[in-house]
């Protein structure tokens, strides 16, 4: 029987432990990429994971495996992204694999998305094969790593795999301990069909594209399949799987990952975490599927052109396919137009739909400065959710203002508990519990303000430990804050997309702050620009835009149309993003200035 010979497993790990670059190993190892098609990272194929050396999305592949005891052996692999903003991608995965190669640097250990990363695969019963990797490092300690990962996440580590993806080293016997741990899938090939959909995305020709575990049954070309969910019909158009090119095959039974398409146009109608059965033996229960993502982080998205709109739309509900945690509403902003409101996992998830709908969809937008969901309780006592920074209600209808609060854990070697301590106290922490994981490391929680976190507290953590904390958060719930909100005057004139909400013991300092970089990133113009930060009508700081002596840029961002044209033109090529406000230009940077602090 065919399924006895397939394996479906993950890899996982923290970020930049080498999960993609054994991935690479395994396909070389098995023929199933060319020598003169292989490159480093190759399932990282996104432009920009390739300009980040990061993953950023599951990429699943079926190889063939030909093992010791001669047989050959299907394997479905899908690596996996490390960043915590990403781990909705990761319990995608998990659901479609029987095992799971956890991956842990020998020269860093066991890291914070070492651990969330395997507790997923452990919730889900995973079988775990623990991989020591980057052996050939002077600086690796493979023993030490082991009693960690013992230590630390409490798994048997003593038959650990030992690896250099980077050179080959120990990848063979790797390759046999998944053929020898990792169990078969299980799933009766004659039953109703139950397939998950684990991830999509669009294609302009085939339509939307579902990327598929069979728990049950089996399908093939012409069948015509329902959405267990959406309830919606179609019949098949494709079957096959990924090597890592897209190759047809006649059907895919239980136990196998690949692909269906239908010729799906409507991309409203397929959900990923939805279980697709067949129409004329329909399966009684759909598949567990996920638990949805809360968006962390809020964040304005404009077209620079507001005649893309409708364009900028599109191009979000195809993104949303391929990025299932990504989440929109339109909004409109007195300067910047028409856009969208979008709720993000995090920073770094936000930062990769932007590049992503400019790489892939061709957009250039403006993205206002992310900001976490507050909750204002009006003197009424109805409760406001606060997704935009401008809309917050004015301080004298509110009884109070509640901002989302974090449990983080933050995971260090002990000598540094000092530093991460201050860190984290500094950012309004207040300290929870301490535990020691093993001799050398302990890890620290605190309770913590989400916006305090989001910004740029992984560079702070990480100058302060040498690189060596890792952190991961949950959200806790609302807690009442002494928060003001505070406006940018331009000329004179509020511009609403650069209004920002502050604790009040920092509203002053932020607000100098603030103006000074306004100060520095808006391009003069021929009149001076006073540029002023306000509480209500209070004028809190102000800086001032000198103009510029008229002979030196004088016609730049003049009146001229075609001149204007022509530097709007310039700038989307340069991807220097503008957005004329009234009579003053703010470039993109100008929207970020609020939370990039030195
Ligand atoms: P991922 O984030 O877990 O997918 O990690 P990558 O596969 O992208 O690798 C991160 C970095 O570590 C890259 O620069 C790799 O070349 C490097 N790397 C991966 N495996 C090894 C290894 O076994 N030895 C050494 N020396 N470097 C490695
Ligand atoms: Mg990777």
């Amino acid at each position: 029987q065919r399924q006895k010979y397939i394996r479906n497993f993950s890899i996982v790990a923290h970020i930049d432990h080498g999960k993609s670059t054994l991935a690479d190993r395994i396909l070389e190892l098995t023929d199933t990429v060319a020598k003169r098609d292989m490159k480093n990272q190759i399932l990282d194929n996104m432009p920009v994971e390739r300009e980040r050396g990061i993953t950023v999305k599951l990429n699943a592949v079926q190889l063939t495996y030909h093992a010791k005891d001669g047989h050959d052996y299907i394997f479905h692999l899908i690596d996996t992204p490390g960043h915590a903003d990403f781990s909705y991608e990761v319990s995608r995965s998990l659901a479609a694999c029987e095992g799971a190669i956890l991956v842990v640097d020998a020269s860093q250990g066991v890291e914070a998305q070492t651990i969330a990363n395997v507790y997923l695969a452990i919730k889900d019963n995973l079988k775990i094969i623990p991989d020591i990797n980057k052996i050939d490092l002077p600086s690796a300690q493979p023993e030490k790593t082991k009693k960690e990962i013992e230590d630390v996440i409490g798994i048997d580590a003593s038959n650990a795999a030992e690896t250099s993806a980077k050179y080959g080293t120990g990848v063979p016997d790797l390759m046999e301990k998944i053929v020898h741990d990792i169990p078969a899938p299980k799933g009766d090939v004659a039953g109703p069909l139950k397939a998950l959909v684990f991830d999509s995305a669009y294609d302009d020709y085939r339509g939307v594209v579902l990327s598929v575990r069979l728990y049950s049954g089996y399908v093939k070309v012409g069948d015509r399949i329902r959405m267990m969910n959406g309830k919606h019909e179609f019949t098949v158009t494709e079957v096959g799987v990924n090597s890592p090119k897209p190759i047809a095959k006649k059907y895919l039974m239980a136990g196998d990952v690949g692909y269906i398409t239908a010729s799906i146009k409507d991309i409203t109608t397929t959900r990923v975490g939805d279980t697709v059965t067949k129409v004329d033996r329909p399966a009684k229960h759909p598949l567990p599927g996920y638990k949805e993502r809360k968006p962390m982080v809020y964040a304005g998205l404009y077209p620079t052109s507001n005649s893309k709109f409708e364009e900028l739309r599109e191009s979000l509900e195809k993104l949303k396919l391929n990025d299932a945690a990504l989440e929109f509403k339109p909004e409109s902003s007195k300067a910047l137009g028409f856009g969208f409101r979008c709720g993000f996992l995090g920073l770094l998830h936000m930062s990769v739909v932007q590049e992503r709908l400019e790489q892939e969809f061709n957009m250039s937008l403006i993205t206002t400065a992310p900001s976490v969901t507050y909750k204002a309780i009006l003197n009424d006592g109805k409760v406001k959710k606060v997704e935009n920074p401008y809309d917050m209600p004015d301080p004298g209808t509110t009884k109070e203002i509640e901002e989302p609060y974090v449990k983080v854990t933050v995971m260090t070697p002990s000598k540094y508990i000092g530093a991460v301590m201050k860190l984290c106290q500094d950012r309004r922490g207040q300290y929870k519990t301490m535990r020691y994981l093993d001799k050398y490391h302990v890890d620290i929680v605190y309770s913590m303000p989400l916006s305090e976190i989001i910004y740029d507290f992984y560079d702070h953590l990480k100058s302060k430990t040498r690189g060596y904390a890792s952190y991961t958060y949950e959200l806790e719930g609302y807690k009442p804050s002494d928060l003001v909100k505070i406006d940018i005057l331009l000329n004179g004139d509020k511009v609403d997309a650069l209004s920002f909400i502050s604790h009040r013991s920092f509203a002053y300092s932020r607000s100098r702050e603030m103006v000074t970089k306004l100060k520095k990133l808006i391009p003069r113009q021929n009149f001076e620009i006073p540029v002023q930060a306000a509480i209500g009508a209070k004028i809190i700081a102000r800086a001032t835009i000198k103009p510029y002596r008229k002979d030196v840029t004088g016609p730049l961002y003049g009146g001229d149309q075609t001149r204007k044209d022509k530097l709007l033109k310039k700038q989307k090529e340069g991807k220097k993003r503008m957005k004329a406000v009234g009579k003053v230009v703010i470039p993109q940077s100008a929207f970020m200035a609020v939370f990039k602090t030195d």
